[in-house]
């Protein structure tokens, strides 16, 4: 509907413009995109007609080429006009109306050149939220506001091109990670590590623009089921409380489609985009596989249908973005002479092993930090711990250090503690001043004896 429109106005358009990309996307039908696969070209034109009709909610940029030349497409999607009433800096585009930063999703697709479901996912999410958007739909209103995409559709656009797994040199992307690269039976990881263009611009992208991401999705073809890490071990991962919880809600919710971890679940592979966004980003990553039955092509099912379930997991796992990691809540945080009790609540459905409290001065100078403890996850910790050397000064303020998830690798937050939520013992504030009082009648009573002594 929402495609039939556009058309409609790209040929009213038509009569005044000389874009050559607005003129080869009017003579393609629909049924290229809806009953066949996207080409490298058929997606460049589609990418570009989409930044050109909602430059408020896309953003199209090139961040990288493939071996052969051909642009890495990067879409960015969410409501970049900037909301925030509170005057705030550039930039803002990045930030909730709450002031809060948005969540972040990353999505690749095409690694494997001919596994062509996987990456019409890729292509769907962007269009189910691009397209929900221009149609006014509450649900992705909500979603773009509060959140960014970031769709690299198409990774390995030479291998699409030729129908092959490979990448031009004949190396299968997936296994050129830098996480324990070529330490498992593998076929084909390259020569080291990231010696890829695809996969080296892949892994910059995730270090340089989205390393706070709390999902990451690569989406492949071949057996219809969702992997969670370890591809290299069959041990479950240091945050299988948060995958068995996704597992369990999707298949209690929206679908039947096996979740399991890598290595038990498929095979052991190493150096895998997967492991590699939660063993080095820290990211909640899953690898999901489409069914294989890929090349049934002409039927009258379109792919939007046809990938239906698939895109229902996808929405959900969006939408709930902000429970994928820790959420700690500090309820309250007293201080009673030299012991600190607090009250702190888990949000989130990862748990959470180092946590620390900070206090600073006004001129944000760490003064003190508690000892670690953890909070697992939608859960609460009653905190009990020492606090010989703190002492308060005058506007001295509060923060919750943390990691987002159990993993060495996750990322750390720090976050300020409500104000309102700081308990200073009564009992310890008359408390405080009495050894000084102590002090001072034990040095009077040693001067009256002194005196005394004199006399
Ligand atoms: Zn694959």
């Amino acid at each position: 509907m929402g495609r039939l429109l556009v058309a409609m106005i790209l040929t009213s358009l038509l009569i005044t413009s000389t874009s050559p990309i607005v003129t080869a996307q009017v003579g393609q039908p629909d049924i290229v995109q809806e009953h066949w696969y996207h080409t490298y070209a058929t997606l460049t034109l589609d990418l570009n007609e989409w930044a050109d009709d909602y430059p408020e909610i896309v953003n199209l940029s090139v961040v990288g080429q493939t071996e052969m030349g051909r642009n890495l497409w990067m879409l960015q999607i969410s409501d970049w006009n900037c909301f925030d009433l509170l005057n705030s800096s550039p930039g803002c585009e990045h930030y909730k109306l709450d002031g809060e930063r948005k969540e972040v999703v990353y999505i690749d697709g095409g690694h494997h050149g001919n596994e062509h479901l996987g990456t019409e996912l890729a292509f769907l999410v962007a269009e189910y939220y691009i397209e929900g958007w221009a149609n006014g739909e509450q649900e992705v209103i909500d979603v773009l506001m509060s959140t960014e995409l970031h769709i690299l559709i198409m990774l390995n656009a030479d291998g699409n091109d030729f129908d092959t797994r490979w990448n031009v040199n004949q190396v299968d992307l997936n296994r050129n990670y830098g996480h324990y690269w070529n330490t498992c039976d593998s076929t084909q990881p390259g020569s080291a590590a990231f010696s890829e263009s695809e996969t080296l611009a892949n892994s910059i992208y995730m270090n340089e623009v989205v390393p706070h991401a709390d999902l990451y999705i690569t989406m492949h073809t071949g057996v219809w089921i969702m992997l969670y890490p370890w591809g290299k071990w069959p041990e479950q991962p240091s945050d299988w409380e948060m995958f068995h919880f996704i597992r369990d809600d999707v298949h209690a919710k929206i679908s039947d489609i096996p979740i399991r971890n890598a290595n038990q679940g498929l095979y052991p592979n190493c150096g895998t985009s997967r492991d590699y966004g939660y063993g080095v980003m820290g990211y909640p990553t899953f690898t999901f596989e489409t069914d294989d039955e890929q090349f049934l092509l002409g039927t009258v099912e379109a792919l939007s249908d046809r990938l239906g379930e698939e895109l229902d997991v996808m929405r959900y796992l969006i939408q709930d973005v902000w429970y994928w990691r820790a959420r700690l809540i500090v309820e309250n945080l007293e201080i009673k002479g030299e012991q600190i009790s607090a009250h702190v609540t888990n949000l989130g459905h990862a748990s959470t092993a180092n946590a620390t409290f900070h206090y600073y001065d006004m001129n944000s100078n760490l003064l003190w930090h508690s000892e670690n403890f953890g909070v697992n996850a939608t859960n609460e910790s009653k905190i009990s711990m020492d606090a010989t050397n703190l002492s308060l000064v005058n506007d001295g303020f509060w923060t919750v250090h943390y990691q987002k998830r159990v993993i060495d690798s996750s990322q750390w937050v720090e976050e300020h503690i409500n104000q309102s939520v700081i308990i200073v013992n009564p009992a310890s504030k008359v408390f405080l001043p009495a050894p000084s009082l102590f002090i001072y009648l034990i040095s009077v009573i040693t001067a009256a004896i002194a005196r005394k002594n004199i006399l």
